[in-house]
């Protein structure tokens, strides 16, 4: 029998839900349980494919291709489980199947209501998720969060089917915890419970007791405090778990798991398992908040506006760092109306540089600025998806010969479409859900950056994105030293590109941040900060830069 935890929050979003739920799923996974974690968006979109990053943050992607909210980031870097489309479920979505369902005269000339259709059809998908294959092991446990806030009308039916999901699977098989805030108000920041006890009554009046409250809040809170949780909110004291910002989120598993949340879990479901191996995590969050070493990157991106859009880049460089040993300080850097005189001030003294994925024409000349310094100066210069496209455009321009080439995306009708869009994506109108999504495989050329790096000929990393290098000027960049070092296996899709004889100068069509886990650093990320551990190094003793040959540029193109 599999069991079902709901996690739902109160009071105010961005408490940390996600980071709560991921947390659970990796103590319980500590203790040697399969674990399926899932995500409940009341939005009303179908998936995150067409949301804006400035309001939602990144779109996270899955191996089979779903475009999810970031939240199953969190999740997968926790658990190091790879989820599926199952793992994502919007109101969108979950409409789209009614829809369907009373299309095909499924529900038989019923009125298709909420309740039970709406409902249903959502604990369904809930189900869905704790579905194993013949030989696959069950699971023992599914944590699913419901995004948003108690009291969001969108919510509603969500609530409504975890509620019924308590009489569905048997009161002992499922369990509620609540994410609350404590805020401090006045001037001596007096911590204040009346939003938790409000935000539970909320959650009461919807016919759900939560088992478990974790209370967010700045500081410390006194015990008198979780006594008063407690007593009003009707949930035993030792459930009422404190939860007080963290250096690095990746403390939090390892706070929750000392309050007792893990155990309180296992002993409530009468879950048989082992104790709980937490050696590794403590070490890396050791690794994370202690090191003194530190390396600067930029991160050169148009949505730097909101700290979530990059949230997998900012994460991967992050676990890098601590397999290289050192910290890594971020700068952002805004792509929009970046001019190419203001480069060098923006990246600041930065010892490597990302240049980010992204949408639309909006920043895109910034982006060729950042590529052009990195690759001029020597700068270690990772390129992500959109990032990888402008470091072809800006090769094919200034290095390549070809002083009007461009990207599709860009001017459709350029003359030089160094980068165009995909041929099998031209076909496709809609913008949602129509791009090359997912996880492809892709091969190393031997002795490349790359095969260096990954240590492996065949490697699999996912992708999303409408436009890709053009193979009709494949030639003329190889000509000119870029090297195509990776590509699909029938060799029509060129993934990654690089350029011997800089330091560190690689591009990728695949978004490597969604496979870098604490645990499991990404190589390219590694790579990245090892390169720049060596720059802040040379710097140091005073010859950075010097010792670096760039591609020569083609006769009669200026370099910068
Ligand atoms: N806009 C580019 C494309 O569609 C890059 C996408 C991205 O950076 N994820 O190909």
């Amino acid at each position: 029998m599999t069991r079902f935890i709901f996690v739902t929050g109160g009071v105010v979003s961005s408490l940390g839900k996600g980071i709560a739920t991921a947390s659970i799923g990796r103590l319980l996974r500590s203790r040697g349980l399969n674990v399926r974690l899932q995500k409940l968006d009341p939005y009303i979109n179908v998936d995150a494919d067409t949301m804006n990053p400035f309001q939602h943050g990144e779109a996270f992607v899955t191996d089979d291709g779903a475009v999810t909210d970031l939240d199953l980031g969190h999740y997968e870097r926790f658990t190091n489980i790879a989820l599926t489309r199952h793992s994502s479920v919007t109101t969108g979505s979950v409409y789209r199947d009614v829809i369907a369902a009373e299309r095909r005269g499924d529900y038989d000339g019923a009125t298709v209501q909420t309740i039970p259709h709406v409902t249903n059809a959502i604990k369904d998908r809930i189900r869905l998720v704790a579905k194993t294959g013949k030989n696959e092991r069950k699971v023992d446990v599914v944590v699913a969060e419901v995004g948003g806030t108690v009291g969001d009308i969108e919510g509603l039916p969500f609530l409504e089917a975890i509620r019924q999901m308590r009489a569905d699977v048997g009161l002992r098989n499922v369990m509620y915890i609540h994410v609350t805030l404590v805020p401090g108000v006045g001037p001596w920041d007096e911590q204040k419970t009346k939003p938790t006890q409000h935000s539970v009554i909320k959650l009461r009046e919807i016919g759900i007791h939560p088992d478990m409250l974790i209370c967010r809040s700045k500081r410390q809170m006194s015990d008198d405090m979780l006594r008063k949780i407690s007593l009003f909110c009707d949930v035993p004291v030792c459930a009422v778990i404190p939860s007080v910002d963290t250096s690095t989120v990746y403390d939090v598993p390892l706070k929750l798991e000392v309050a007792g949340v893990a155990e309180q879990i296992v002993k409530r479901f009468g879950l048989r398992c082992d104790p709980p191996d937490l050696d590794a995590w403590q070490r890396i969050v050791r690794r994370i908040t202690s090191n003194t070493r530190r390396v600067h990157v930029a991160v050169v991106g148009k949505y730097v506006d909101n700290s979530d859009a990059y949230i997998s880049i900012r994460e991967a460089l992050h676990h890098a760092a601590a397999a290289a040993d050192c910290n890594v300080m971020i700068t952002w850097v805004n792509s929009r109306g970046l001019r190419s005189s203001d480069i060098a001030k923006a990246v600041n003294g930065a010892n490597a540089m990302v240049v980010a994925p992204g949408f639309g024409v909006d920043g895109i000349e910034g982006k060729l600025h950042a590529v052009q310094h990195a690759r001029v100066t020597g700068l270690p210069f990772l390129g992500i998806c959109l990032g990888m496209q402008m470091a072809v455009v800006e090769f094919a321009r200034n290095v390549a010969g070809i002083p009007d080439a461009e990207s599709g995306e860009v001017d459709p009708a350029t003359p030089n479409p160094v980068v165009h869009i995909m041929p099998e994506q031209r076909l496709r109108g809609n913008r949602g859900g129509t791009m090359r999504l997912g996880s492809r495989e892709c091969q190393l050329a031997a002795n490349s950056l790359a095969s260096r790096l990954y240590g492996v000929e065949t490697i699999r990393e996912r992708h999303r994105h409408r436009y890709e290098v053009n193979n009709d000027y494949r030639a003329r960049l190889i000509g000119a030293g870029m090297d195509c070092s990776g590509t699909s296996p029938d060799g029509k899709f060129v993934e990654i590109v690089e350029i011997p004889g800089h330091p560190f100068f690689i591009g990728c069509q695949f978004h490597p941040e969604f496979q870098s886990r604490p645990d499991l650093p990404h190589p390219l990320f590694v790579g990245l900060v090892k390169a720049a551990l060596d720059r802040a190094e040379r710097e140091a003793a005073g010859d950075a830069g010097r010792t670096h040959t760039a591609a020569a540029p083609a006769d009669g193109v200026s370099n910068v």
